[in-house]
Formats: C-alpha cells, sequence, structure tokens
C-alpha cells in the first residue's frame, strides 16, 4: 500500500472556488494538505495581511497569488496601466507572505503574436525590479495554444524559457502547467533546461478530459483525462525541482460538487495518479 504521503500537496483556492478562504484553510488543514496557492478574488474581502496571517496561523504554507500578467494591449494607455496593476499584485503578494506571483502573460488579438511577446518583455522589464526589491518571484506560465488569442501569448515551455533567459534573474522563472504544456514534444529537453538553470518555480497539475466539454472551465482531476502527470512530474522531480504539486482545476461541474466530498476526490486522484 502506499504511505500516504501528502507533504506536497498544494490546493489552488480556484479549485474550491465555492469556499471563502476562511473555510478553504480550515477544510485543507483538516485534510492534511499543507500548501496553499491564493487566487486573487478570494482574499478581495478579507485583505492581504489578514489571510496570510490567517493561512499561516493555521500552518499552511503560502505558495503563490494567482494571478498578475495580461501585459500587451494596442494601446500605449492600457500598457502601463497593465503595468500598474502588476505592481499592485507584487504588493499584494508581499503583504500575503507570498513568495511568488504567477504570470499569465496576455494576448491582444488585434496584433501578431510576436508583437504581443515583445509588449509582455517591456511589461516584466518594468515589474521586475520592484519584485525582486519585495522578494517576490515572477514566474511566467505558458499557456496552450488555444488561449493565444486574449489569454497568453507564451505558448510553449520554450518561449517561457527564452524569456527567463533574456533577463536571466533569480526573481524570473517559470511555472509549469501540465493541462498548458502536456502535448509539447520538447516538454522533457525544456524541463531539464529549465531546472539546470534553477528556474523552475511551479508545477500545476489537473488533467485534460476526452472529450473535454469547455476549454476553460472542464478540467478533470488527475488521472480523469490524457495526461500523464506522474511522467511529467518525475521529470520536474529530476530536473531538481523540489516544489509543491498545486491542484488547479477549473470545473464548473466539480464547483457544483459538495466541497468535503470534492477534497476527498482531490486527495485520492492525487495519490492514486500524481505521486
Ligand atoms: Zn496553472
Amino acid at each position: 500500500m502506499r504511505v500516504k504521503d501528502l507533504s506536497r500537496l498544494c490546493v489552488h483556492t480556484i479549485t474550491t472556488r465555492p469556499l471563502d478562504i476562511e473555510t478553504a484553510v480550515e477544510k485543507y488543514v483538516s485534510r492534511g494538505i499543507c500548501g496553499i496557492t491564493v487566487w486573487r478574488d478570494a482574499i478581495e474581502n478579507t485583505g492581504a495581511r489578514k489571510a496570510g496571517q490567517l493561512i499561516r496561523n493555521n500552518g499552511l504554507e503560502i505558495v503563490s497569488l494567482c494571478r498578475g500578467g495580461f501585459f500587451p494591449s494596442a494601446d500605449p494607455a492600457l500598457r502601463k496601466s497593465a503595468v500598474d496593476k502588476n505592481l499592485e499584485a507584487i504588493q499584494e503578494a508581499h503583504d500575503l507572505g507570498a513568495p511568488m506571483l504567477v504570470l499569465v502573460c496576455g494576448a491582444e488579438p488585434g496584433q501578431s503574436l510576436t508583437e504581443s511577446r515583445v509588449q509582455i518583455r517591456a511589461g516584466i522589464e518594468d515589474i521586475l525590479p520592484r519584485a525582486a526589491e519585495l522578494g517576490v518571484r515572477l514566474a511566467i506560465e505558458p499557456l496552450h495554444p488555444v488561449y493565444a488569442d486574449t489569454r497568453s501569448a507564451i505558448n510553449t515551455m520554450k518561449q517561457a524559457v527564452d524569456m527567463t533567459d533574456y533577463f536571466d534573474s533569480p526573481w524570473l522563472g517559470v511555472a509549469v502547467d501540465v493541462y498548458h504544456v502536456w502535448w509539447d514534444e520538447e516538454l522533457e529537453k525544456q524541463i531539464m533546461e529549465c531546472g539546470r538553470d534553477g528556474r523552475l518555480f511551479a508545477f500545476h497539475i489537473c488533467d485534460w478530459k476526452v472529450p473535454t466539454g469547455d476549454i476553460l472551465n472542464d478540467r478533470g482531476l488527475m488521472g480523469e483525462g490524457c495526461i500523464d502527470i506522474g511522467k511529467i512530474r518525475g521529470w520536474m522531480k529530476n530536473s531538481g525541482f523540489g516544489g509543491f504539486d498545486e491542484v488547479e482545476i477549473f470545473s464548473e461541474k466539480y464547483w457544483r460538487y459538495d466541497q468535503d466530498e470534492y477534497l476527498d476526490m482531490i486527495i485520492n486522484s492525487y495519490l492514486e495518479h500524481a505521486l
């Protein structure tokens, strides 16, 4: 029988979206979950400092804050406003006590992906010094190409790794989300290279259901779809990544479930299919 090891298990608040932050923390802790990644909407009412205290007092480790990014726009004023919003998000991560802010970099459908990437680079350039100053690491999360219209012009591990190479900063790395990169023939190679340079910052897990009912909000529990999560996790470990396995599932279906029952399903599927 497998030893029940939840020491690397983290759950994103978006995964249990119906729960308020107090209830989420209580239910995670009571099941032995050790980490939490906080989505900004979950702490809107509580405030970052108070939420951070609540989480720490309950013995949970804050893994990251989701999310910043969305840099590109054809309108320079909107690009400036995006930078300001990201500076606020960095401050919020700091106030919360989160060591990392995840970046969903954005895309502007009215211009080329290349141009959007140039603007993403400029945006990161504007916020990286402040992130370093406050001790908040920035993790670029490449998104599946199906989101290249509006959500991200960074669609492969290589594009994310190239971005981190350009800045060559200990404060900028990559968040690997299996949902977005499982199909990439270069995945193992890029994980290895990224790990060698110490830039693998985060690992997000869920599954790609076959068929998927909705590309955004029908993500599966580990083992429910076609992603070999154990294999990708092995590559992460081999490349030196020692961080959390973060369960991030957007699912209209599971958000309707009893969340106690759902959390038990998450733990079982994690032990069965991710480790
Ligand atoms: Zn993710």
